[in-house]
């Protein structure tokens, strides 16, 4: 009989609203609840139809105040109440949808059809990609460290509809490369198609824009742009690793730009498995795609940018000094640059040569020289600790569990990790073709024992210091 339907609003939604913020803070009651809008119900079928302003709000809710809205819901309209959403007009894209969650009030069963896109694209608005006009390929020197994640880098920047590595994900050590690398991606793709949406932030400042989105209640507008972006470079994504808030809104934008083909390229300090307080569904999905370690970069590679930065600059340094700069600043590229800019100015304002006394006063102050550390090897490492605690060599390379064994495995890859510059998987390559995740957990292993066990800690410290004499 009571076949009619009911639009624009409903005394019995709004109770449900006023129930709802007396039990949630009025942040949260502002941010998730206030812009959703009722549309309509239908008495017969027994369906309420919400308006939301976007998917992310709706999966937001459904996340966090299932309960709590099943439970409202049926005071007011009865046990048998369905819930269906509308996606309404999202501002950036102007893009209408409608989507059904059923029985949604009712039970947690998710099923979600989305039964109509009515798209009306306006004209996006300009973006200024945030790039780095000089991290270029053209400036970017290739070396054994960086070859494989340049390779690729270009061939994204040449297909990035292909999305073939997506995400791309570039972990290493600072001062690598990693921003340099990403930024000459941006730059290719924009160089290449020009009607792409590129964009570089970091990951500190996405938090930060999430933040303030919440504060003045933009949230929508925050996902929904972020949602419009082509190629999407977030760098040193490793912040967001106490982020919970931040890294669901990342979860919601990954999720959207990676089904409709958007590539997305991070940059993290460490590789996901190391990525500790980060989401799992987050780590699994930075597995999906490739995963590049920027190593360290070897002393040909250091040599090779030392020459192509003194050429640039006009420089002129004779052949021996630039050898033992690239012999004994081995940490990173940064290092490397913020030496031969001091001794630009150390000769500019003495007015004299940069030769070999310049090179190593001007080393020393900056980075100070490890030549011990630097040359030590891992097989030398190996051999020490075999003989410091007794264990055979090929027990320790080979798959053996016993403890002590299992022990000394440990410490030659922490003791490699600190006093070589090999990279994890070489490291885990070297004993006996371990993965990288077993040195970065090996090595947090024995951190942590360092920290809890003074006894072992004072053995480790004697190791060392054979090592380094
Ligand atoms: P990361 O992001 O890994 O900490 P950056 O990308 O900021 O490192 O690099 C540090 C500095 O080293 C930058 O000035 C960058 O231009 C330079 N650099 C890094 N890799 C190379 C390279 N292969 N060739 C030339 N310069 C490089
Ligand atoms: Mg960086």
């Amino acid at each position: 009989m009571n076949n009619q339907t009911t639009t624009a609003t409903d005394p019995r939604w709004e109770h449900c609203l006023r129930m709802i913020s007396s039990n949630i803070s009025r942040e949260q009651f502002d941010t998730w609840f206030a812009p959703v809008g009722f549309v309509s119900y239908d008495e017969d079928g027994q369906m309420l139809t919400l308006s939301v302003p976007s998917p992310f709000i709706r999966e937001y809710i459904e996340e966090h105040y299932l309960r709590l809205l099943r439970a409202v819901l049926q005071q007011q309209y009865g046990q048998g109440v369905r819930l269906r959403y509308e996606v309404k007009v999202d501002a950036i894209n102007n893009i209408s949808t409608r989507e059904d969650g059923t029985a949604r009030s009712t039970s947690t069963s998710s099923v979600v059809r989305r039964d109509g896109v009515n798209a009306s694209p306006r004209a996006l608005q300009h973006l200024d990609s945030q790039l780095k006009a000089d991290y270029t390929f053209e400036n970017f020197v290739e070396g054994d460290s960086n070859k494989l994640p340049r390779t690729v880098g270009l061939a994204i920047a040449q297909n990035p509809h292909q999305a073939t590595f997506n995400p791309l994900f570039v972990y290493g050590g600072s001062g690598v490369g990693k921003t340099h690398l990403v930024n000459a991606i941006g730059l290719r793709v924009k160089e290449l198609h020009p009607e792409l949406r590129v964009l570089y932030v970091s990951a500190h400042l996405f938090q930060v824009q999430y933040t303030d989105s919440v504060r003045h209640n933009t949230v929508n507008d925050f996902i929904a742009f972020y949602q419009t972006i082509d190629v999407l470079i977030i760098d040193d994504i490793q912040e967001l690793a106490t982020m919970q808030k931040t890294q669901l809104a990342f979860f919601h934008i990954f999720n959207h730009l990676h089904q409709n083909g958007k590539q997305l390229i991070l940059t993290s300090d460490r590789p996901p498995v190391a990525l500790e307080g980060m989401e799992e569904r987050l780590l699994t999905r930075f597995k999906w795609g490739l995963l590049a370690e920027l190593e360290h970069p070897t002393q040909t590679l250091r040599r090779d940018i030392l020459c192509y930065k003194i050429r640039k600059d006009g420089l002129r340094v004779a052949t021996p000094v630039i050898d033992y700069i690239a012999a004994n600043v081995d940490k990173s590229i940064r290092d490397l640059e913020g030496v031969l800019t001091s001794l630009m100015a150390y000769s500019v304002v003495n007015n004299c040569e940069i030769d070999m006394a310049l090179a190593e006063r001007v080393i020393t102050r900056t980075v100070g020289v490890s030549k011990q550390h630097a040359a030590l090897t891992i097989d030398e490492i190996l051999m020490h600790t075999c003989h410091f605690f007794c264990i055979d060599r090929d027990d320790v390379l080979s798959s053996t569990r016993r403890a002590p064994v299992v022990q000394a495995r440990q410490v030659v890859m922490y003791l490699a990790q600190q006093h070589t510059r090999l990279s994890t998987t070489k490291i885990g390559a070297f004993i006996g073709k371990r993965g990288h995740a077993t040195v970065i957990h090996s090595c947090q292993a024995v951190t942590q024992r360092l920290q809890n066990d003074e006894a072992f800690r004072q053995r480790i410290a004697e190791l060392e210091g054979l090592l380094t004499q």
